[in-house]
């Protein structure tokens, strides 16, 4: 719905940046859009909401990085599925006072990583308020290969392998991050996925969410987990692998594979992106981390180590 003479404006200003798009014949302006959708594959959806306040602060980040994040965390999760994206629609509330170039702004960081994923802006709505800014994106994409990979498929023995490296995301990659939408395609094609997820809660949390869904059980090995620089460089007490572990917002993905081909995909890695073997797959029950010694101790869905 849009009440007043600027938001018609922005529309218009919306609609000629975005161009056309073979999947949306139609182009921005209806009252809805119109998909051609490819026939062979299911079809994913998935919508994420961006809170001023809560998920994010303006300066700390800028209206760009918000435009371009309210993509990349839905842009993740169909990369979690080894999805391919096609259409996206933005519902966007601006606060009120704010000047045009900040919808610009904010648009503006949505459509540059639209472009380079190949997603068709399809449509939206926009609202000003007086409240803060709220953005959300509803992201359409298409499965690939033997269809969806889901959080279920986990078997006992197992690798649990990842792409990238881990904790410390506030310093940058939380915003900047690349979302491994053709890692993801490229690794179903290569191997069977057992079981897939993207890690926004955290390490520790996402693999979680993985024995859940498949009834199975973990260890990880704390020497094989990659920690990023950013992890490294954080002075807080807490240790750089707890942060791997706990901190959130990594958006790398984080697969289970049967052993041969974890080991294809080490030797000849298909993807040019970090891939490492972190752990197995255990029976339902177990949740630990293994030092280089081999001694166990348990771990929380947090990240935090029990240690007695
Ligand atoms: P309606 O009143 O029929 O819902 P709107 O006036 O809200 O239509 O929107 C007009 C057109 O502009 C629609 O095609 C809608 O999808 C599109 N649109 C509105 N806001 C945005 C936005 N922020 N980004 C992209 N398209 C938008
Ligand atoms: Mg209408």
């Amino acid at each position: 719905m849009s009440d007043n003479r600027h938001e018609f404006a922005l529309i218009d200003w919306i609609r000629l940046r975005v161009g056309e798009h073979p999947r949306v014949p139609l182009g921005i302006g209806d009252d809805t859009a119109v998909l051609r959708f490819p026939e062979a594959a299911d079809c994913l959806l998935t919508v994420d909401m961006l809170m001023e306040g809560v998920h994010f602060t303006i300066p700390a980040v800028t209206v760009r990085d918000v435009g371009r994040k309210a993509l990349a965390v839905n842009l993740s999760d169909i990369a979690a599925m080894a999805g391919r994206p096609l259409a996206a629609v933005l519902s966007v509330a601006i606060p009120r006072g704010r000047d045009r170039e900040f919808a610009f702004e904010l648009h503006r960081g949505l459509q540059d990583l639209a472009d380079e994923f190949g997603v068709a802006l399809a449509g939206g709505d926009t609202n000003a308020w007086d409240g803060p800014l709220v953005v959300s994106v509803t992201l359409l994409g298409e499965t690939t290969g033997s269809g969806a990979v889901t959080r279920g498929g986990a078997k006992t023995g197992d690798w649990i392998m990842t792409t990238g490296d881990f904790g410390g995301s506030l310093a940058g990659k939380h915003v900047s991050f690349q979302p491994r939408v053709e890692a993801a395609m490229c690794l179903h094609e290569s191997v069977s996925l057992h079981a897939m997820i993207d890690v926004s809660d955290g390490l520790a949390a996402d693999l979680h969410h993985i024995l859940e869904e498949s009834g199975v059980g973990a260890v990880l090995r704390e020497d094989e987990i990659p920690i990023s620089d950013a992890a490294r460089a954080i002075d807080d007490g807490k240790t750089p692998l707890e942060h791997a572990l706990g901190d959130g917002e990594d958006f790398e993905l984080l697969f289970t594979v049967a052993p041969d081909d974890g080991r294809q995909l080490l030797a000849q890695p298909p993807v040019d992106v970090l891939l490492s073997h972190i752990g197995e797959i255990t029976a339902a029950g177990t949740f630990e981390l293994a030092d280089a010694a081999g001694k166990r101790t348990p771990l929380a869905a947090s990240g935090w180590r029990h240690t007695f």
